[in-house]
């Protein structure tokens, strides 16, 4: 059996953070969570992800500017950052790229949407 997939996802609000963990555990994913930037970084360190799921308001660092940290690390270099956020005013997505994210999903989740959403961008950088 493979090893399974690691998910981190970067997201204050815990309604979201037990719903994404519920449905990605379904999936089979291994789903690590962090409410903060300076958690993530301790979780990046910790569990190596495959692909991080980033919440772009949070408190302090934000999810751009921690998104564009991280792409200054070169072991993140094949690792999926993909942008969870309700903002869908002119200029977020293209804001989403900038920062250093591959792509972007749209809050509300659609945990129907999800799974398949987060294998398309692991089979980009080969992942799976
Ligand atoms: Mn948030």
């Amino acid at each position: 059996m493979p090893a399974k997939i690691t998910v981190l996802y970067v997201e204050d609000n815990p309604e979201n953070r037990l719903l994404v963990r519920r449905v990605l555990m379904a999936e089979g994913f291994h789903v690590i969570d962090a409410e903060s930037a300076a958690q993530a970084i301790i979780a990046i360190n910790t569990h190596s992800p495959d692909l991080i799921l980033m919440d772009i308001n949070l408190p302090e660092i934000d999810g751009y500017t921690l998104t564009t940290r991280l792409r200054e690390d070169p072991r993140m270099n094949d690792v999926p950052i993909i942008a969870m956020t309700a903002n869908v005013m002119k200029g977020d997505r293209e804001r989403t790229l900038e920062a250093g994210c591959d792509g972007y999903i749209q809050k509300p989740i659609d945990v129907d949407l999800l799974p398949e959403q987060i294998h398309r961008f692991l089979k980009e950088v080969g992942r799976e």
